[in-house]
């Protein structure tokens, strides 16, 4: 590869590095504003995590949804998204 070729490849990495870090919080700001219309809460404003809380998990909460899938996951009745089974957010209450 010649010099003006490496740096021809390295201008077009960094045009598209850039664009990335561009684009990514206007996708996030969709995603969220989807969640919105679609009348559920977005992850991000109810705290959840991918873990239990101690002995706290969607699996054990009163507005997880059951999936068809093997690995458990599921919907909730609040959250938006895929929930699995071992998430968890702040509005959790014990089935
Ligand atoms: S309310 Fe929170 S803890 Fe309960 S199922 Fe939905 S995401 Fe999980």
């Amino acid at each position: 590869m010649t010099p003006s070729e490496t740096e021809s490849t390295r201008r077009r990495w960094l045009q598209r590095a850039g664009l990335a870090i561009v684009a990514a919080p206007a996708l996030a700001a969709f995603a969220t504003s989807s969640a919105r219309a679609a009348g559920k809460t977005p992850k991000a404003d109810v705290g959840y995590q991918f873990t239990p809380h101690g002995d706290q998990h969607c699996g054990a909460c009163t507005s997880f949804i059951p999936g068809d899938s093997r690995q458990g996951a599921g919907t909730c009745k609040i959250v938006d998204g895929v929930i699995p089974q071992s998430g968890w957010c702040s509005l959790f209450s014990k089935r």
